[in-house]
């Protein structure tokens, strides 16, 4: 069987930028099982699995709008320091932060006396990225997995439903 946009794909991959840095990769570690149609893959690796058949290996360079997105400069926000009093900050640190756009996770990316500069960008939006994949089984997506929105284990859900 080939892949389609409801089946359980179980796969190792290797992502890294364009100028070859490795960014993750399930090397070593046990292969990924996921779901397709449930937005778990980003949208340009599910396109590029969707017809592809059991010990596939490919290579796919993905943009950023099929990727984590282009970055968006208004998520770049600068703040009071004194918004952060009694809490230590510094360059790096992550955090849930309410903004215009709803609750996101922002990261601190400059600070000095007086103000905190925060980033809601995900690290990996504008970056175009390169995935080399390699199909180690397809198996179709039980109705209950479908229901759910998620890959069932040996044990079955693990989820409260
Ligand atoms: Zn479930």
């Amino acid at each position: 069987m080939t892949i389609t946009s409801d089946s359980v794909v179980t796969l190792h991959y290797t992502v890294s930028t364009e100028d070859g840095t490795t960014l993750d990769s399930s090397e070593g570690k046990e292969p990924l099982v996921v779901l397709l149609g449930q937005r778990f893959l980003i949208e340009g690796l599910e396109d590029a699995l969707i017809g592809k058949d059991k010990d596939d290996s490919f290579n796919v360079s993905i943009e950023p709008e099929k990727a984590y997105g282009e970055r968006v400069d208004e998520l770049v926000q600068t703040v009071p320091r004194s918004m952060f009093e009694g809490t230590e900050v510094e360059v790096g640190m992550s955090f849930r932060a309410t903004t215009p756009q709803g609750e996101q996770s922002v990261i601190i990316i400059e600070t000095n006396d007086e103000e905190v500069v925060v980033d809601g960008n995900h690290p990996l939006a504008g970056i175009p990225l390169t995935f080399d994949v390699n199909v180690v089984d397809i198996r179709e997506a039980t109705e209950q997995e479908r229901e759910h929105g998620h890959v069932h284990g040996p044990e079955g859900c693990g989820h409260d439903h």
